[in-house]
């Protein structure tokens, strides 16, 4: 497992880069801070064997007492000299993928309101106004408007009218069918293809493409920061798929078609026909006249204009 060494920047005097695992800034010497960010400046890997196994001793401790930083190595504080046996604090390690590594100290802007335009409130308001006062203008013409008109006298000089019954007529038919409905005479019959019956006749040999899993891998999907300073790469697993070819047999199907008796036969049924029509442009609207018992009527619908 790789291991690096990560930055830190100084918050009392704005120094960038302090070198991960120090405890205080390089130019100002004041201690690293308890939120302290570490970040990972360049990709270059550790070899040196003790600098690794203080990499893998875990992560710093934070003193009960006066809040110093140390190494999980130390097993007393740097500068009170207290025991690590009497502070549980310890700074977090945290995990990070492939995407996410900080590459420096990444401090989030400071958030600032936008400020209110006063011209674009007053605006507003007049936009509110604007209508209210066309409308109450647009009423004020209509009561005027009402008020002074006089009433004219309608006389009517012509009329249309129009009256329609919907019909239907029962007619002999000649229709076809698999069998002959109640009333019907049958005129002719014959063997007609019903429906197809599907049988298997055999198979044939084809190939297809799978995915098949041959194994697991590991890869660097990420790193962690270890709390102290230096950062390792994180391991993930993943399935290794491969593509194969195989062979299978597809079923081979015939139609066969399966007859049966089909007649031609005729029947009296009650058919929709063209509506019947009258119209008029008098004061007597009459409907149209239905006889004969092979009509009847089915809706009627009545139209008038002036
Ligand atoms: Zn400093
Ligand atoms: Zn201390």
């Amino acid at each position: 497992m790789a291991v690096y060494v990560g930055r830190w920047d100084c918050t009392s005097c704005g120094n960038i880069g302090n070198l991960g695992p120090n405890l205080h800034c390089e130019k100002c010497g004041s201690p690293r801070p308890e939120n302290v960010k570490f970040y990972m400046a360049s990709d270059q890997e550790v070899l040196d064997k003790k600098k690794i196994a203080q990499a893998k001793a875990g992560s710093d401790w934070v003193c009960a007492f006066c809040n110093s930083q140390n190494h999980a190595t130390q097993n007393t504080c740097n500068s009170c000299g207290a025991s690590k046996n009497d502070s549980e604090k310890k700074l977090k390690e945290k995990d990070y993928n492939i995407n996410d590594i900080p590459t420096n100290s990444q401090k989030t802007p400071t958030y600032s309101p936008p400020k209110k335009s006063l011209k674009k409130s007053k605006l507003k308001i007049g936009c509110l106004y604007l209508p209210a006062l066309i409308v109450s203008l647009s009423i004020i013409f209509l009561i005027l408007t009402f008020a002074f008109t006089t009433p004219i006298k309608v006389e009517v000089v012509g009329t249309h009218w129009e009256r329609k019954i919907e019909i239907e007529r029962y007619l002999l038919l000649t229709e076809n069918g698999w069998s002959i409905p109640p009333g019907g005479q049958l005129i002719s019959q014959h063997k007609a293809i019903h429906h197809y019956n599907q049988i298997q006749t055999g198979t044939v040999t084809k190939t297809r493409n799978i995915h098949v899993k041959v194994g697991t891998e590991t890869y660097v999907c990420g790193k962690r920061d270890l709390g102290n300073g230096y950062f390792e790469d994180r391991y993930c697993t993943r399935d290794i798929y491969e593509t194969r070819t195989e062979t299978y047999e597809e079923p081979v199907y015939k139609q066969i078609p399966v007859y049966k008796t089909e007649y031609t036969y005729k029947i009296w049924r009650w058919k929709k026909a063209n509506p019947l029509k009258e119209k008029g442009n008098d004061f007597k609207p009459k409907w149209p006249v239905i006889s004969g018992n092979k009509i009847r009527a089915i809706d009627s619908i009545e139209k008038y204009s002036i």
